[in-house]
């Protein structure tokens, strides 16, 4: 049987390969995807807060208002929206990403989460298990799109089913 030697093409939250994107100006670096998923996948950057214009550092921001449709927010001053900024960038963006197998996310960020990110009303948690804006606007696009958070990469099973789902 030929086996293909070319490596799917898989989406990446940027911070998880230890690029300081985030908003404190540090990475969170992911020994899982940085010692074993770089070598079955061709791994593709993405950070939906910078690349939609954000600085770095920044404020920041969190789900607020919604769980529906939530709103992107300061953290610790909540006068800063920058709502319109990120759903204009998730209005272009999938349609750069159509190329790929997978998404592996970060969870509980505001923009990049899968099912972690915590939703706030009137400052009080309402759930923690959301989608982040760009993980969901990018979900919606492609439905059969094979996704994982970070987190559940610790899981070996549902490591192994990730990657299975992908090759196969
Ligand atoms: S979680 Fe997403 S938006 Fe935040 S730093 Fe990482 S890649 Fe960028």
């Amino acid at each position: 049987m030929a086996i293909s030697k070319i490596k799917p093409l898989v989406g990446v939250s940027q911070c998880l390969l230890g690029d300081a994107v985030r908003y404190d100006g540090k990475s969170k670096a992911n020994q899982i995807i940085l010692e074993q998923l770089t070598a079955v996948f061709n791994l593709v950057a993405v950070c939906p807060e910078v690349e939609a214009g954000l600085p770095i550092p920044r404020p920041p921001v969190q789900l607020t208002g919604s769980i529906q449709n939530p709103k992107l927010t300061g953290r610790d001053d909540p006068t800063i929206d920058v709502t319109d900024i990120m759903q204009r960038y998730c209005q272009t963006k999938p349609a750069e990403l159509k190329h790929l197998a997978g998404f592996i996310f970060k969870s509980r960020s505001p923009s990049c989460g899968l099912n972690s990110t915590p939703v706030f009303i009137d400052g009080k948690c309402v759930t923690e298990t959301s989608r982040g804006i760009f993980a969901k606007k990018l979900c919606a696009s492609y439905p059969c799109l094979v996704v994982i958070e970070d987190i559940e990469l610790e899981n070996k099973t549902t490591l192994d089913n990730f990657i299975q789902s992908i090759i196969t």
